[in-house]
């Protein structure tokens, strides 16, 4: 299992950094989180194929996280592909691909399935304030332009909304209160009551994996991902040898569960499994502002990527962004112990980024900062 940080930088790529994408290659196939501009640019550097990419899964519908999708749909049908890619998403992803397939001279040759994540069809919902928001933005901006308005009055509107939506409901120093609360004063008990209403839901799973999203905290609709591996328990050789049973299919079909026949007798797949195992857990955030959803959501992952745009002298300015800092990122990888914390979604202005790596790390260790083309490969803690 190997992650591939395909671009790391926020909202303006740089001569280092490319925008949001990072390929997960496991349970042979590769998935992507997030494909911002320039995507399948970085995956030819990076030697893989986009056409073994079958799953997409988009944060938020922010430019710099999937400006890259059309590029790489367009590339696919180029090269006549033919199995049907899903891309999963917030609200507006549907309408996303559907865009997509009308943009420019090009024949699809394959389905795009779009799985939307809603708040409104109650699969993921919002807190009831920021919906409402959302809502309003939507209605008084069509009202706006029914109206004939111009150009600099629906900025205004739209300023209008943004502010209200994001920064009116609660200001920086009850987040800020609340979230230190979260970190260092509840027992975990008294969390996972409080986080029961931040909805969690299964968008994936199959017999190797699941995948599941969870509201964050951005200026947009953002949903972060939880992939986890399935694994079986030990099989244990010698003991369905014992048993009369052959190598071979069999083995096969009692690790996967099933019972075999040896004979007259049955032979169950508990008789020759072992205790159970623990599989790799990976989380992505996507952009956000620290959130306590957060803390359950990573709990115990082998490696949790969280976004870090500022440093903690820009607290301010991240919090009004919508983003985090690489303190608050750490705070969070320490309250879910979590193994491994990646940093990225780097801002522009750190050329050098030994602020960021410091700070973290005072607060987290096992911390790195990722870097266009890194790979990091994802241990099972077990055997
Ligand atoms: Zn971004
Ligand atoms: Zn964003």
């Amino acid at each position: 299992m190997e992650l591939i940080f395909l671009g790391t930088s926020s909202a303006i790529p740089t001569n280092y950094r490319n925008h949001s994408a990072i390929a997960l290659k496991a349970f042979g196939e590769i998935m992507l989180f997030d494909c911002g501009e320039g995507t399948q640019r970085q995956m030819a550097r990076a030697r893989l194929s986009p056409m073994k990419v079958d799953k997409i899964f988009i944060t938020h519908l922010h430019g710099d996280h999937i400006l890259g999708v059309p590029g790489i749909v367009q590339s696919m049908a180029f090269r006549g592909r033919l199995k049907p890619l899903h891309i999963f998403g917030p609200k507006g992803i549907s309408q996303f691909v559907e865009n997509i397939k009308k943009l420019g001279y090009f024949s699809m040759s394959f389905q795009i399935h779009a799985h939307e994540v809603d708040g409104r069809t109650g699969i993921c919902a919002h807190g009831p304030a920021h919906e409402q928001d959302l809502d309003g933005s939507d209605q008084r901006l069509e009202e706006e332009g029914k109206k004939g308005s111009n150009e600099k009055e629906l900025k205004r509107t739209l300023n209008e909304n943004f502010n209200k939506q994001d920064f009116g409901r609660v200001n920086k120093e009850d987040f800020d209160r609340e979230l230190n609360e979260e970190l260092n004063e509840k027992s975990d008990e008294e969390l996972n009551d409080e986080l029961k209403r931040f909805h969690e839901v299964k968008v994936l799973e199959n017999e190797n994996y699941t995948v599941t999203c969870c509201n964050m905290n951005h200026t947009v609709p953002d949903i972060a991902y939880r992939i986890e591996e399935k694994r079986n328990p030990k099989f244990l050789k010698e003991k369905a040898i014992a048993c009369g049973v052959k190598p071979g299919p069999d083995f096969g079909k009692l690790q996967r569960g099933i019972p075999v026949k040896v004979g007259s007798r049955t032979v169950k797949p508990e008789e020759v499994l072992g205790a159970k195992r623990v599989g790799r857990k990976i989380v992505y955030s996507g952009d956000t502002r620290p959130c306590k959803q957060m803390i359950r959501f990573a709990e115990n992952a082998s490696v949790l990527i969280h976004e870090s745009t500022f440093d903690s002298k820009n607290e301010s300015k991240a919090y009004q962004t919508g983003h985090s800092t690489a303190a608050k990122a750490a705070e969070i990888a320490e309250r879910t112990h979590v193994k491994k914390l990646v940093l990225t979604h780097i801002s522009t202005r750190y050329k050098e980024t030994t602020v960021l790596e410091k700070e973290a790390a005072d607060i987290f260790e096992d911390s790195v900062l990722a870097e266009d083309l890194m790979s990091l490969e994802v241990e099972r803690s077990d055997r």
